[in-house]
């Protein structure tokens, strides 16, 4: 009865977010402990593992087990979830590793800089010589411009 070609495979997926097109997702195989990694944390929504590249010592990556390409994807719940693991891992982490500060990194889009598009939340503890800078360099703005922007943004 090939008629109405079903995929299971599909339906599966998208019952459970995942979006076929990325079966060669590394990040997907990683969280669902296809790859091995340095696992810090796991439960049946995220993995939380040693990013490979480490910014400073104890960098680590929030990843779902679900497959979103990023924030936009994410659904809402997630996302609530997401950070609350980040509060959970920053302060554990941060007791056990020492760290003075650490910043949380998300990153949407290549031009933003993500280069692994499978949803992540980057945490990352800091110490007072890491020698890193993670910032940006603030433009000067008038207060018109910044009101067209809260319009723009704001409007309808
Ligand atoms: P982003 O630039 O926000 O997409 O971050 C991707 C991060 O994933 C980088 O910090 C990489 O060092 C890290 N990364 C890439 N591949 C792996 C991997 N196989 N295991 C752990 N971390 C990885
Ligand atoms: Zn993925």
């Amino acid at each position: 009865m090939k008629d109405i070609c079903v995929d299971e495979n599909a339906i599966h997926a998208e019952r459970h977010g995942i979006n076929m097109k990325e079966a060669n997702c590394i990040f997907c195989k990683i969280a669902n402990g296809e790859i091995p990694s340095q696992t810090l944390y796991e439960d049946d929504i995220f993995r939380v593992i040693l990013d490979l590249g480490p910014a400073t010592k104890g960098h680590a990556l929030i990843l779902p087990k679900e497959h979103y390409a990023n924030l936009y994807d994410l659904p809402e719940e997630t996302a609530g979830e997401v950070m609350k693991l980040a509060k959970k891992m920053a302060t554990e982490m941060t007791e056990r590793l020492g760290c003075e500060g650490f910043n949380l990194v998300q990153n949407n889009g290549d031009l933003a800089g993500q280069t692994v598009f499978h949803f992540h939340m980057h945490l990352i503890p800091r110490y007072r010589a890491d020698g890193q800078k993670i910032g940006w360099e603030p433009q000067e703005v008038s207060i018109e411009e910044l009101q067209q922007v809260k319009e723009q943004i704001c409007q309808g």
